[in-house]
């Protein structure tokens, strides 16, 4: 290419993007989606209150669904859980269950089980195989080998989503810190289809989450044409809870509509 023609399409490629640079700015407040904003993964704390959420939600016009921990530590059995719900239920907000371990809705009445909203359950615990746990979410989670914790990942994946009593799979996809940068190959064409193929089986909703990222566009479309919903999450327990940028970002960009997202229906 001559110099000349090279600075002619420069300028003509810097005059494209100045103009569509000014297009969002001419658009400011007709911004739409095709979708109502829901963020269903968001906790509470002493300091974080269910009343600061919703002040949250009415600001930014964002409806939210609250979930805590069935566990030892947190709601530690029937009377909590009933408190839980009965606390909950005095506001506009779906009341959801983010579960830890398998097996866990044993140790609960199911009429009460049955009164909770939703149930959503990602797979950040995963056995090692000797008693030991990784707990994927944590920074220094350490893999020496990565294909040994893929299968053991897998193989902890599905048994979230053949065995338990979820409506959604949280944190699809994530990887820890130290392999995440090999994401693109370690989620193969055989793993995306054997997720999609397990929650499509059972009707489980697929969370876009706004803290890791995950899952990413090709995964999107691929469970989409297949069927599957969605859902977004923020997994916040502070001001972030229904900022949902990445969520809503890559949900415009797949061209999700309203009729694919999963809409829990309220018990009470
Ligand atoms: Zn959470």
């Amino acid at each position: 290419m001559k110099r000349r023609t090279f600075v002619k399409n420069l300028s003509l490629s810097a005059g494209l993007v100045m103009a569509s640079s000014v297009i969002p700015a001419a658009c400011q407040g007709t911004e739409k989606t095709n979708f109502e904003l829901l963020d269903l993964h968001v906790h509470t704390t002493d300091k974080f209150t269910i009343e600061n959420i919703l002040e949250i939600g009415k600001k930014n016009q964002v409806k939210f669904g609250v979930v805590d921990h069935p566990i030892s530590w947190a709601l530690k059995d029937d009377n909590d859980l009933k408190n839980y719900i009965e606390k909950l239920r005095k506001y506009p907000v779906y009341i959801g269950l983010q579960p830890t371990y398998l097996g866990w809705s044993k140790n609960y009445s199911k009429e009460l089980l049955a009164q909770v909203d939703y149930i959503l359950m990602d797979p950040q615990m995963v056995p090692m195989g000797n008693g030991d746990t990784w707990r994927i979410w944590e920074f220094d989670t350490y893999i020496d080998d990565t294909e040994d914790f893929m299968k053991r990942y897998m193989d902890y994946s599905m048994e979230v989503l053949t065995k338990e009593p979820i409506n959604i799979f949280g944190w699809p996809l994530f990887l820890p810190v130290c392999i995440s940068r090999d994401y693109y190959k370690l989620w193969t064409e055989d793993r995306m289809q054997q997720i999609i193929t397990a929650a499509k089986a059972r009707n489980i909703a697929i969370e876009i989450n706004d803290m890791s990222h995950t899952p990413h566009e090709e995964f999107i479309l691929k469970a989409k044409a297949q069927g599957l919903k969605f859902t977004f999450g923020s997994d916040s327990r502070n001001n972030n809870v229904g900022r949902l940028a990445y969520c809503k970002r890559i949900a415009e960009k797949c061209n999700l509509t309203a009729a694919d997202f999963y809409v829990p229906v309220k018990k009470g």
